[in-house]
């Protein structure tokens, strides 16, 4: 099963993504965390989307598509994949499509989180990871269980990351409702999209998204 979670920064996509991950072994795409790897390693994707990640933009349709279709290469992604925070524009939208129907895979869900704008940017200036397996945490809404020590690996070292920032966060925001947001349609005409509540505490989303899967 193939879905793609969608929803504005900080709607808990990427929260959502890892518990499904983790309970039924699909695997998480995120093109965000793809890029921040490639920014780490210093590689020429890297170099370019930095400055504009800094910035609160979205990298250029190109890149992003050709990351992607990299990554459905890999042998992991025939078991079922969960595509968090691709596509962000049309073209992505369409170019997703057609790599799909090439490689024989079928999308069975579109998956937005509905959420509260004024809530967003509490959540995104709040969120923190494990430095060291990625787990994702909050400030308020989903602390370690003990304090300063990672839930799920045991790491100490957190990190937060450097667009997680109010101003940033309503450029983001922004470019979501321009860009992003018209996507929902295009998959309401196909018949695939499903609306969940995103400000519903996580178990509850949780509950929900996996309502829709079990019956799909
Ligand atoms: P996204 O991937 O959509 O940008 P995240 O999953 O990273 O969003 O969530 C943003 C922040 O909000 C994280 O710190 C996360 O712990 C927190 N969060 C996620 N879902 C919820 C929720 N339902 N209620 C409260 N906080 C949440
Ligand atoms: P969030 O979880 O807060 O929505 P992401 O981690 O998904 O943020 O993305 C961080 C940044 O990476 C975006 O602001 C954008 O610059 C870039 N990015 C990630 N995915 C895409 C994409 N599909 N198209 C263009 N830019 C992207
Ligand atoms: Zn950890």
């Amino acid at each position: 099963m193939n879905i793609i979670l969608l929803g504005p920064p900080g709607a808990g996509k990427g929260t959502q993504a890892q518990r499904l991950q983790a309970e039924r072994g699909m695997v998480q795409l995120s093109t965000g965390d793809m890029l921040r790897a490639a920014v780490a390693a210093g590689t020429p994707v890297g170099l370019k989307a930095k400055a504009v990640m800094d910035a609160g933009q979205l990298v250029s349709d190109d890149i992003m598509i050709a990351l992607i279709s990299d990554r459905l290469e890999q042998p992991d992604a025939k078991g079922g994949v969960i595509f968090d925070g691709f596509p962000r524009t049309t073209a992505q939208a369409e170019a997703l499509d057609a790599m799909l129907a090439e490689k024989g895979l079928k999308l069975d869900s579109v998956v937005e989180l509905t959420v509260d704008e004024n809530a967003l940017v509490e959540r995104v200036t709040g969120r923190f990871s494990c430095a060291k397996c990625g787990a994702g945490y909050h400030d308020r809404f989903k602390q370690t269980r003990v304090a300063g020590v990672c839930d799920a690996c045991g790491s100490t070292e957190f990190k937060r990351r450097p667009d997680d920032n109010e101003a940033t966060v309503r450029q983001r925001m922004a470019e979501y409702h321009e860009k992003t947001a018209p996507i929902s349609n295009y998959y309401a005409d196909k018949g695939l999209l499903k609306r969940i509540d995103g400000m519903a505490d996580m178990d509850k989303v949780h509950a929900d998204l996996a309502a829709i899967l079990n019956a799909g």
